[in-house]
């Protein structure tokens, strides 16, 4: 039976009017061809572009070095101080490259003869845009599912695994997810934003000191709606409020913002608060409270088994103190609360069954709700402008970077010590500014408008 054959050649115009042809791809098919012989397959793809990037790659090595072979200063002509091979890792295959090694001129530096790379490769051989596509994924996947699609559909070679994508990820975290205050920030002082902070665990990685750490992680919720997740380690206080105020200028909001920070009553996210944002409008968690409150009913509404009447009273004045609570009136709720606590106390009733129970929840609830009095609002107020009164906004945030991808039915571990470089990839993956990461890193990355770039051969 006769063939079908298609022959790709690419036509290389390095100087206008002089080209040169190399066949890059031959592609064969039987005249009878089935739905499986259609197209393009997936391995002649990946053999049709590492054929191109192995073509392209060097050349282009070999003319950014000749630009560079002469003083920008004085013109001369500089020596050569031999080559250098390293391999370029990208999306189409790992292209070995030859670069130049050049001395300085003597009219710079005084004499001195210092030598240096004709080609710019800044220490890393992985393209920007391998590293982009492997942390991006990285973030949202485990590294070995990310290692195994990568290599089935990217002629990326060598050994694909989980350990090479978490290398890569950890360092586009440590060198173009960092946070760039400078470049990212439009402060809109004006513009009221709330915050919501929380905490999660992940898994320690050194058993032996600890099993789990914690990371705390938040959301910015600007005038409009922006979104900006944030997520540090909490290992001295100092580095998270250093890193709470990075997140904060990150989103924009400065020293003048009115902001309203709501977290779960926590001590330490409230100290992060008083230091960061002194100012702010602090709001207890609606829900952490009303969990504390149905503790405490379903102990009273326990004690109908030795008294019905007694029980019904007990959850009346829970009730009644809740609303107190829900309206802003933390004083009425407070004597509502120490009233029952002492009743419960109450030495005539205090060997029947279940007291000593609702005794230890109201007990609990006053301690709690005492701790965290300055940040005990109006809620119903609250609810009706349209003000947030709950952190469930920030739980997802904290489901987001935590407990989905680094906690919950994963088997990885993390340390302590180099667990930001991950959390500052994944918050730049959710917060969709990876991309600009590495167009600042790398200019030319990804020109945002992408589809001028590919002209179209009509
Ligand atoms: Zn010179």
């Amino acid at each position: 039976m006769a063939k079908l054959v298609w022959r790709v050649k690419l036509v290389t115009e390095l100087q206008a009017g002089e080209t040169t042809e190399v066949e890059v791809a031959h592609i064969e098919r039987d005249e009878q061809a089935g739905l499986s012989d259609l197209g393009l397959r997936l391995a002649e793809a990946k053999q049709l572009t590492s054929a191109l990037q192995a073509a392209i790659v060097p050349a282009q090595v070999t003319i950014a070095g000749e630009h560079r072979g002469t003083c920008a200063a004085c013109r001369r002509q500089l020596a050569s101080k031999g080559h250098y091979t390293a391999t370029f890792r990208s999306l189409f295959g790992d292209v070995p490259i030859r670069i130049r090694r050049l001395l300085t001129c003597p009219c710079q530096n005084g004499g001195e003869a210092k030598s240096f790379a004709a080609f710019d490769l800044e220490a890393a051989t992985v393209a920007p845009e391998l590293a982009y596509v492997t942390a991006r994924y990285a973030a949202l996947a485990p590294f070995g599912k990310v290692a195994e699609l990568l290599s089935e559909l990217l002629s990326v070679s060598g050994a694909p695994n989980a350990c090479t994508v978490r290398n890569r990820s950890m360092r586009v975290g440590e060198a173009v997810a960092q946070p760039n205050v400078t470049t990212t920030t439009t402060p809109r002082p004006a513009e009221p934003a709330v915050v919501g902070l929380d905490g999660g665990y992940v898994r320690s990685r050194h058993r032996q000191d600890e099993r789990h750490f914690e990371v705390i992680a938040g959301k910015v919720i600007g005038a409009h709606g922006s979104q900006s997740r944030f997520a540090f380690a909490r290992n001295s206080p100092t580095i998270a409020s250093g890193a709470f105020r990075q997140a904060l200028a990150m989103a924009g909001v400065t020293a003048d913002t009115p902001v309203t920070v709501l977290c779960d009553g926590d001590a330490g996210l409230w100290r992060l608060q008083r230091e960061a944002l002194p100012n702010a409008t602090v709001v207890l968690d609606w829900w952490h409270a009303a969990v504390r409150f149905e503790h405490a009913l379903q102990a009273a509404r326990g004690l109908g088994v030795a008294d019905a009447h007694l029980a019904a009273e007990a959850v009346r004045e829970l009730e009644r103190a809740k609303w107190r609570l829900w309206h802003g009136r933390w004083p009425g709720c407070r004597r509502k609360l120490a009233a029952l606590c002492r009743w419960a106390r109450g030495t005539s009733i205090s060997d029947m069954a279940g007291i000593g129970r609702l005794e230890h929840h109201v007990g609990e609830l006053l301690a709690y709700l005492g701790r965290n009095q300055g940040a005990l609002v109006h809620y119903a107020a609250r609810r009706r402008n349209g003000e947030p009164i709950s952190t469930a906004f920030v739980e997802s945030a904290v489901n987001e970077i935590i407990a989905k991808r680094m906690n919950k039915k994963q088997q990885m571990r993390w340390n302590r010590a180099t667990v930001q470089p991950f959390l500052d990839v994944r918050t730049a993956v959710l917060n969709g500014t990876l991309e600009d990461a590495f167009r600042r890193r790398y200019p030319g990355f990804r020109p945002a408008n992408g589809n001028d770039v590919v002209a179209l051969a009509a």
